[in-house]
Order: structure tokens, then sequence, then C-alpha cells
């Protein structure tokens, strides 16, 4: 219990979850605010009323349906919704009057949708030539592939106590279908309000896919690029979803709209395969989904093909796009499998695509189940690109997440191969890193850097008497010791065995000198302790000076050449090059 609460208040002290609360309240309100004034205005009374044509063995015939005497054959049609009248024989006809308007005409415009409606008929009946609409007759138009509703305008001024006739029919059986009728200038708030949010999202999206590239080519990180597959194919999926891009017409629309599915699916496999290293955590899911994956892409790529050759009705086309929706469905359950497996092992990151991907994933199935039902005012689809905006966002605070993390560990890495590990301060490898930057520094410059070679004094004579442990805790005290007299700007390493040099940033000879003295003098009145034994600890120090005449390796020389002087002179004591 105490586990779990700790967890949940990990996750949440995350600045995401903030970040996530706000894009989501921001959605919300956005959501909220614009289409309340249409909902309230909707139920105002409205001066169009309709009814439907039930005598459906005569549907067929426009001559029989506009010439009918039979005023019980129309049945008051409501425009809710939730209650279509059931459509037989392919066609159904509706007849609309509008009440008188003396004050002022009102635009409107008939908003209808259904699955598979083909063909849509209108007109007042002096309109309709022949037998609509196995004929041809004006005012025709083919519905959209996409789900979405189509708008005619509702003819103005209405010709007094006339009835206008609409006419939706196709080759196969229209399973349900709506009919609104309402003022232009509110379906205009619904429609422009619907684009705002589209836009957003999408403006969201691209925003992070751009940030994305940016960063996966800098960075040459693949994930990223996977991160961009996925979006980018989604943007191109929905955007025709959502009919953006309006030049983009059917066959085009179709084969974009499955690639872009298929390429997202895959791309977005990827990604979380790499994001979250799952193959080393999980081999055989990994495989599986990879191949599933694959399979999905593939099923894409290959049913426009064989919809063109076969037909989309054809038994192999339909077989084919159920194999892929099926994929895509299991990719997208297992992929959420996998995050919530890995979240509970603790996997860092699979947090983020959890909570990125959660929503999107509900949205999705709920929304494509209102596909496969045929539901014709579906509400989940609209909450497909907000998700998908949220699921971007969280994603990219995911990847910053795990680049800061990568360069920490390789800053960490880069750190600890520089540093000795007895010590502490630079080993030799850190004392050549800096040495060369002081020789950098200096060139073209009269500044100069100060370097003080020091060796401990009879060391072997320490660790013979009191053994190698004491020897190294005398090393740990000569670095206590070498630090105490060192400012910020200057650094200690140790170079081998006893031997150490301070690098003196910016020091002439004289406060080089004295620095080297206090050391000496320092380790000469301390002693080291180690356990109970006290061991007195001495250094002899050589100085030399890195400038722009002379390079590091020569000033290493110099001071190595000093310090054997002040060995030679009795130890325990200062020498300059
Ligand atoms: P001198 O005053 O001439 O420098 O004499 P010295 O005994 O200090 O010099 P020498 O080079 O003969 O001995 C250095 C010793 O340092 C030998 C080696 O056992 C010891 N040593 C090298 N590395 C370590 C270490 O990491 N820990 C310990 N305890 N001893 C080390
Ligand atoms: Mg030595
Ligand atoms: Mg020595």
């Amino acid at each position: 219990m105490g586990g779990v609460r700790l967890r949940v208040k990990q996750a949440f002290c995350a600045r995401w979850w903030l970040a996530a609360a706000v894009f989501v309240l921001g959605a919300a309100a956005s959501f909220a605010q614009a289409p309340q004034a249409a909902r309230t205005s909707e139920h105002a009374a409205s001066p169009w009323t309709a009814e439907y044509f039930d005598g459906d063995a005569l549907c067929k015939d426009a001559a029989i349906v506009l010439g009918t005497a039979n005023a019980s054959m129309w049945k008051p049609l409501s425009l809710s919704p939730s209650t279509p009248p059931v459509v037989r024989d392919n066609a159904l006809w509706v007849r609309i009057a509008r009440a008188d308007m003396r004050d002022a005409d009102m635009n409107g415009v008939a908003v209808f949708a259904g699955r598979r409606i083909a063909t849509v008929y209108h007109g007042f009946e002096t309109n309709f030539s022949s037998n609509a609409p196995s004929g041809t007759a004006p005012n025709s138009r083919r519905n959209s592939p996409m789900a979405d509703p189509d708008v005619i305008d509702l003819p103005n001024p209405w010709p007094a106590g006339r009835f206008w006739y609409l006419c939706v029919a196709s080759p196969h059986p229209i399973a349900s279908w709506f009919l609104r009728l309402q003022p232009t200038t509110i379906h205009r708030e619904v429609t422009t309000h619907r684009a705002r949010v589209v836009v957003g999202c999408f403006a969201v999206m691209l925003t992070m896919l751009m940030s994305a590239l940016f960063f996966g080519w800098t960075l040459k990180d693949r994930v990223y690029l996977f991160y961009v597959g996925h979006v980018s194919a989604f943007m191109v999926f929905q955007a025709v979803r959502n009919q953006l891009v309006s030049y983009v017409t059917f066959p085009w629309a179709w084969i974009a709209s499955l690639v872009g599915s298929g390429l997202s699916v895959l791309c977005a496999w990827h990604f979380l395969s790499e994001f979250l290293l799952v193959g080393r955590t999980l081999p055989l899911l990994d495989r599986w989904l990879r191949r599933l994956a694959w399979g999905a892409f593939l099923a894409s790529c290959a049913l426009p093909l064989i919809g063109s050759f076969l037909g989309p009705r054809h038994s192999v086309t339909v077989v084919v796009q159920a194999v892929m929706n099926a994929l895509t469905v299991v990719v997208c359950a297992g992929a959420l499998v996998v995050v919530v497996v890995l979240a509970a092992k603790r996997q860092r990151f699979a947090s983020y695509l959890l909570l990125g991907w959660t929503p999107l994933f509900v949205v999705a199935v709920l929304s494509a189940a209102e596909i496969i039902t045929g539901t014709v005012q579906p509400i989940w689809a609209q909450w497909v690109l907000p998700a998908a905006a949220f699921e971007s966002l969280v994603l990219s605070f995911g990847m910053a997440a795990r680049t800061l993390d990568l360069r920490n560990e390789r800053d960490v890495a880069r750190r600890t191969a520089e540093i000795d590990p007895l010590t502490g301060v630079l080993n030799r490898r850190g004392v050549f890193a800096r040495l060369e930057q002081l020789q950098a520094d200096v060139a073209g410059s009269d500044r100069r850097h100060a370097l003080l070679y020091c060796d401990l004094d009879f060391f072997k004579r320490i660790n013979d008497q009191h053994g190698h442990d004491a020897g190294d805790a005398c090393l740990q005290h000569f670095v206590a010791c070498a630090q105490s007299v060192l400012r910020s700007e200057d650094a200690v390493g140790r170079m081998g065995g006893e031997e150490f040099v301070l690098l003196l940033n910016a020091q002439g000879e004289s406060q080089a000198l004295a620095v080297a003295e206090r050391l000496r003098a320092k380790l000469h009145e301390s002693a080291a302790t180690w356990r109970d034994t006290v061991i007195p600890l001495t250094a002899s120090i050589g100085v030399a000076f890195i400038d722009a005449q002379t390079p590091f390796a020569t000033a290493l020389s110099k001071a190595d050449g000093a310090l054997y002087r002040a060995k030679d002179e009795g130890r325990d004591r200062v020498s300059v090059a």
C-alpha cells in the first residue's frame, strides 16, 4: 500500500502532469464553450417541418412519390437523430415544408449523414423530371466516402405552400441515418467551432513534429524519427478524414487514409519498442508485435491495389480490410499491455507512454465501435484529434526527459572516466584534458598557469612499515591538504602512484611558490592518521609554468626536473624550474 502511494505521489510530482492537466483543461474548455449557444438555439422553434414517405414498395418511383394523393403515406419525421426511420428498398423520400416567414427570410441547411448514402436528390416537385433515383435528376450529388455529414442549402425564399423534396439513395441498404434542419448561422457556428478544434489539434501536432524532427536530426536519434513517422502519418490520415485537404478526392483520399493509418501504427510500434527498449525486457512480445505491425502496414498498402482490381466490395478486399483492422487493434492493444507491464516494472519512461497512449487508444476503440455499428452521429470520433494532440505532447515531454537522462548519464560516465577512484581527484586522463585546456587558454596571450609536481617522500617506506591501506590513507591525506590550499578555479590530479600535480589558474611565480610552500608546510605540520597510527608525511614539489612559449609537455618535464632537484637537495622542499 505504502509502495503504491509512493509511486502515485512520485508520478504526480512530475511536471509533465501539470502540463498535461493544462492541456486537457484547455481542450475541455474549448469544447464546452462554443457549441453551447448552438445547442440551446437548436431547440428554439424551427420554421421547417419534415415528413418521410412510408410506402416502401413505391419508393423508387419518383412520379408516384411526388404525385401521391394519399396523405397517410407521409409520416412526420422527427428531426431528433435518435429515431431515424428505417430505410427499405435503398431509397428514402423526405418532404419538407416551411411556415410562412412574414418578417424575415431565414437561410437554412439540411444536414444529413448515414452509412453508404451514395446519391441525394433534392428540389421542388417540378424539378424532378422522371423516375428518380434510378433516372437522372437535377440537384443530385455524390456523398463523400467518409462518414462526415453532408450539407445542402435549403431554398430561400420558399414559395408559399410548396414542399421541398429530398431523396437519399444507395445501391446498398442504408442502415441508419439522420437529418437535421437548422438555420445557417447555427450550422456555421458549429462547423467553425469544429474547424477551430481540428486546426488547434493539428497545430499542436505539427509543432511537436517539427521539434522532434529538429532533435532527431541534430541528436541523430532514431526514436525521434519514428515519432515523426508516427505523428505525420497520423496527421495525413486525419487530414483526409477531416477533409482538411478537400482537393484530395476519392481514390487518393482512400489510399492516403489507409496507408497513413498503417504507417502510423508501424512507426508507433517501432517508436515504443526503441523508446522503452522492449527487446531487452520482453523480447518475444517485441518480435511478434513488430511482425504484426508490419502485417498491418503491408495490408494497408495492399488494400488500395486489391480494391482497385477486384472492387471495394469483393470478398478478398473485405477480408484484407478486416485483417488490417484486426492487426491494427492487436498491435495497439499489445502496445498498451507492454506499456502497462513495463510501467509496473518501473521501467523509466513507460508512464509517459501510458499517459499519452491510453486516451487515444480508448477514444480510437470507441469511435471504431461507432463506425462499425453505423452510429450516424458519432460522439467519440470528435475526440480522436484532441487525444492525438495530447499524445504527441506527452510523448514529446517523454522524449525530452529521455534525452536529458541520456545526457546526464553521459556526463556522469565522462566525469567518472576522469576521476581517480581512491582520492576523488582528477586521474591522469583528467589532468591531461585540463592541461590541454590551459595550453589553449595561453595561446597568443601573455597569461601563464602554474604547474606544481608533487611526490611524497619515502612513500615506499610508509607502505612497508604500516601496510598498503595506511599508504592509501596517506594519499587521501595529501589530497585533503592540497585541496585546502587551492582556490575553486585550481585543480589537483593524481598522475599515478604517490605523484600529484596541482594546476594553478593564472598564477605568477611568487604566488605559485607561496602556494607550494604553504602545501609543503601544511603537510609537514599535520600528519596522516590511519586507525590509531600517526604517520608523518612530507612531499617534494617542483614548480614550472605553462605559457605561450611553453607547452604543457615541456612544463611537465621542467616541473619533473625541479622535483628531482628538490629530492636531491634533501626532500620536503619546493624547487622552481
Ligand atoms: P622518494 O622519496 O624518492 O619518492 O621515495 P619513494 O619511496 O616515495 O619512491 P618510490 O618510487 O620508490 O616508491 C613509490 C611507492 O608508492 C611504491 C609503491 O608501492 C607505492 N604506491 C604506488 N601506488 C600506490 C597506491 O595506490 N597505494 C599505496 N599505498 N602505495 C602505492
Ligand atoms: Mg614517485
Ligand atoms: Mg616518492
